[in-house]
């Protein structure tokens, strides 16, 4: 059977948002630290990929270099792509990134108190983007803010847009911000630990929100977090970093049923249990390492309790475990059938 050009042209499109084989480094006065190091991921419509690691395992500097907004320098980006539609942005002009930042990926952070201007209403900063990038009137610009407070479940939404960030909640502020990212419609949202100073009850309302959003919309949604209960009920894959790289991926069912690296099992092992009330957490030994000075052989070796003499030699890549699934591990096979 022949394939008409529409079916091939379909089967052919790439990923809305593509990380493929990135490299930064970060060049400091105590020497090269080796931040990011080959991390490929993708994400697409109306799907949520949840990044998790622990701090400085290079979540935040890979969504920093798909925003454009690293700090160049000390961070040089040293090689692989990110393509957004296809299309290579670091190979884009500075114009273009910030029509692609603008309109194409948004991106929350964990802070809202200091990524929100404290000097300016919560309503004139979400309007700003409306009448700069879609020639909006001030009450075309005002009505739409109103709109958008209202979707995030602020409650007074007519009297709150006149507000300033400081007479926000924590979780209010949150809303907020998630508000002012979703003015201009973007394709992709990259929410780099937005609940992290939320506290429980409130972190679970982001969350559902989010999700929500997120379905309504179709957008690809990448959740940044080192926890992995946060992401459990709302992710569709996983991508688990451990120093610069990522060394298990996988669609969210299968890794919660088995994790298929040992640093994703230590992880899970470090959750909460509520059936064992009063027990001690578990918590992974040791430190992450020195980006300045990363072990040889598999960099989790130094923390690992299933570690081999080969580990400490050789570098494992992505083994794979079925359909979408890797693991760097050179036991990962082993660990999948054990569990
Ligand atoms: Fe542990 Fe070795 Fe696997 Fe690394 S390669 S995670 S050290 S067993």
């Amino acid at each position: 059977m022949t394939m008409s050009s529409g079916e091939a042209g379909l089967l052919s499109e790439p990923p809305l948002l593509e990380v493929d084989g990135l490299f930064v480094e970060f060049r400091t006065r105590d020497g090269v630290a080796r931040v990011l190091n080959g991390v490929s991921y993708t994400v697409d419509a109306g799907e949520t990929l949840a990044v998790l690691g622990e701090s400085g395992s290079g979540k935040s500097v890979t969504a920093q270099a798909i925003m454009g907004i690293l700090d160049v320098p000390p961070a040089v980006v040293t090689g692989g792509e990110i393509r957004y539609r296809g299309e290579n942005l670091l190979a884009a002009s500075e114009e273009r990134r910030t029509e692609v930042r603008a309109q194409g990926i948004a991106m929350i952070f964990q802070d809202a108190l200091s990524a929100l201007n404290p000097v300016f209403t919560v309503g004139f900063q979400i309007e700003e983007q409306l009448r700069v990038r879609l020639g909006m009137t001030r009450k075309e610009a005002r009505a739409r803010a109103v709109e958008l407070l209202d979707l995030v479940r602020i409650p007074h939404a007519t009297r709150r847009v006149r507000q300033y960030p400081h007479e926000f909640s924590g979780g209010m502020r949150q809303r907020a911000m998630i508000a002012m990212s979703l003015a201009l419609d973007p394709d992709v949202l990259i929410a780099d630990e937005p609940t992290t100073a939320l506290d429980v009850t409130v972190q679970a309302q982001i969350m559902d929100l989010l999700a929500e959003i997120q379905a309504e919309r179709r957008m690809g949604l990448i959740l940044i977090t080192h926890d992995l209960g946060v992401v459990a009920e709302v992710a569709d894959r996983i991508s688990v970093m451990y120093a610069g790289r990522i060394v298990e991926h996988a669609d969210a069912p299968s890794l919660y049923r088995r994790p298929g690296h040992p640093y994703t099992a230590a992880l899970m092992d470090s959750l909460p249990r509520l059936d064992l009330k009063g027990a001690e957490l578990n918590t992974i030994k040791g430190l992450p390492p020195s980006l300045l000075n990363i072990p040889p052989g598999c960099p989790f070796h130094p923390r690992c309790l299933m570690a081999q003499d080969l580990c400490r030699t050789d570098v494992p890549t992505g083994h794979r475990l079925g359909l979408g699934r890797t693991s760097a591990c050179h036991f990962a096979e082993e660990l999948v059938r054990s569990v």
